[in-house]
């Protein structure tokens, strides 16, 4: 079991998931709504060569909810890194 497992950025107390590489292009971050903790975000590209899930898969998952997304600027989708790493995609 979890403790505060946060259904929306997929954060709980103590988990753990690899830093975004420092190369990621310009990482920005922002406080998770649901529960404050401190999210980074990536863009698709990012997020698919960092993380080797193909982009199609990518937004798929976005489409089913399976990670959490927010619009950024010029609409592109922008991901929430910790979501990524939940255990059940
Ligand atoms: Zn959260």
């Amino acid at each position: 079991m979890v403790n505060n497992y946060c259904k929306v950025c997929h954060q709980f107390d103590g988990c753990q998931y690899p830093l975004l590489p420092s190369k990621a292009s310009r990482i920005r971050t922002k406080k998770c709504p649901n529960c404050g903790r401190e999210v980074e975000l990536v863009n698709i590209p990012t997020a698919s060569k960092c993380r080797g899930f193909d982009r199609k898969t990518l937004y798929r998952w976005r489409k089913r909810g399976s990670i959490t997304s927010i619009r950024g600027q010029g609409g592109r989708p922008l991901l929430y890194w910790s979501s990524l790493f939940r255990s059940d995609t």
